[in-house]
Order: C-alpha cells, then structure tokens, then sequence
C-alpha cells in the first residue's frame, strides 16, 4: 500500500557493499530505530521499492530514508535502472532529503589498490551510452561532485574500521550489468580511472539536481580482469558478508556528523539551488 511522505533531511542509498544485511539492524549500532519498514511510494515513475524510515537518536535526531540497493527494482527487471532513479530521487526531492550518503562495492583499476580497500572519490568519469537527464536536464557544474563535508565524515568513520581508506580517487561508472573487458579495463586506466563500478551515476548527478549532498563509500571487491586475481562467487558471497555490517556502521556514524542545516561550503555554490529543479516537475 502506498504511504504518506515522511519528511527527511538525511538518506542512505544503499548499495552492493550493504547488500549482504539487514540495514541498520545488523550494523551494531546502537540508537537507531526503524521507523517505518517495507514503505512503498507513489511517484509520477511508479511505485518505490519497500523502504524504511529510520530515526538516528542524538542531541539532534535525524530521520532518515533507507533505500536499498540505489533503489532499483531487482525482481521486476522491466523497470529500468534509471526508472528506478527517477522514483527515488523524486521521493528524496519530495521528503526534503540534504544529505545523502551511498556505497557500491566496485572493481579496483589503479594496481596499488588491493581487495578491501575503502576509496571515498572526489571525482567520476561517466562511460555510460545512455545519460539519465529526468532530472537535471539543465546544464549543472560537476567540478566537485562529491560533497567535502561528508567525504571528511566517511573517511574519519572508516579509517575506525577499515585498515586501508584513500581519501581521493576517480571513479569510472560503466553502464553494466556485465563488467569491463581486459581491453576496457586499459582503457579506463588510462583515461585516469581508479575504481569502476555501475551506480554512481545518475546517483550523484541526480543528487545535485535536487539540491543534495551526496559522498559514496566504495570497497574494492574485486581486482580489474588483467590482475591476475580471481574472484569466485563463493568467495564474493563471504567477502560482502563480512563487511556489509562494517561498512553500514560506517555510514550510519558519518551520517550522525552531517547536518542539514548548515549551507554545504562544498555543494552549494555548485547546487542550481530550488528554482532550478522545480522547473522539471
Ligand atoms: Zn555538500
């Protein structure tokens, strides 16, 4: 049944790095409560996959949306990825979300990375065919698409948990759901990327379209195909299992430093603010 929009400044877009849990039940936190569980929306794009509304308890509480998976419909595959995009970020837009913090756990390109490593990048390269431009049609800067604010809060939360954080890096996002060939991976290489995945856009171009500060967190899950490494599925399975609770404590205790209240100094002058995106309802 579709629900009533909560009111949220604060959103985690989880992805495949806390797939492997229940979010934030099994994190270890203490202080969060679910709110509302299995919450599907109604958007002008269809309905939201189920989703929960959690409040982060604290001197200041915050209510969050929890949106699993970049909120794309895994079991009903005739709704794309970018529809899937559409509903949730016209759901963030609505619910007044700010602040938006992500992970994805993605391919390592850059040889100095090794399995387990936590990148919080500064930068993306889109090699996508197809742009998704619901929102944000307009022309938007993209100098520093990743808000410093809330880069600073990951980093001092993983390097609690994570024995290797790099504070900076390039992010190459692919179009999926098949990964890069050796020939590709030399490619991305040396365009200058570090890390490829297939989620960050139109996550942090759409968040930009709707006024929000986005930083992701992305864990090196496998190493790029000319590596040498392997990656077998069972080993995968064990690798996301382990960490998806670490990475989750992670985002929950950065999300407790945000506020949503502050103008971002990072975002901001770059945001095309209200006037902007209501043009595009
Ligand atoms: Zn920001």
């Amino acid at each position: 049944m579709a629900t009533k929009i909560p009111r949220a400044a604060y959103a985690f877009l989880n992805g495949s790095a806390t797939w492997a849990c229940r979010f934030p039940e099994d994190c270890g936190v203490e202080g969060v409560e679910v709110l509302a569980e299995g919450a599907v929306f109604d958007t002008p794009y269809g309905k939201t996959v189920p989703l929960k509304v959690v409040r982060l308890g604290g001197e200041k509480p915050k209510d969050a949306l929890v949106i699993p998976m970049h909120g794309w419909h895994l079991n009903a595959p005739h709704i794309t990825h970018q529809q899937s995009s559409d509903q949730v970020f016209w759901l963030m837009r609505e619910a007044g979300v700010k602040k938006i913090l992500s992970d994805a756990g993605v391919g390592g390109l850059n040889p100095l990375l090794e399995i387990g490593d936590v990148i919080l990048p500064d930068d993306f390269i889109e090699a996508r065919t197809r742009r998704a431009e619901t929102f944000g049609g307009q022309d938007m800067r993209m100098g520093a698409p990743f808000c410093g604010g809330l880069r600073e809060a990951l980093l001092e939360e993983a390097r609690k948990v994570f024995p290797r954080v790099m504070r900076r890096g390039t992010t190459v996002v692919t179009e999926g759901p098949r990964f890069a060939t050796r020939a590709e991976v030399h490619m991305l290489r040396a365009w200058g990327g570090d890390i490829v995945g297939q989620s960050v856009t139109p996550d942090v171009t759409y968040a930009r379209a709707i006024g929000a500060c986005i930083a992701v967190l992305n864990l090196v899950a496998y190493l790029a195909e000319d590596s040498g490494s392997d990656w077998p599925e069972a080993q995968l399975r064990e690798f996301y299992n382990h960490n998806a609770p670490r990475v989750g404590r992670v985002l929950i205790e950065a999300m407790r430093r945000a506020d949503s209240a502050e103008p971002c100094p990072s975002c901001g002058w770059q945001s095309g603010g209200p006037a902007r995106w209501m043009d595009n309802r």
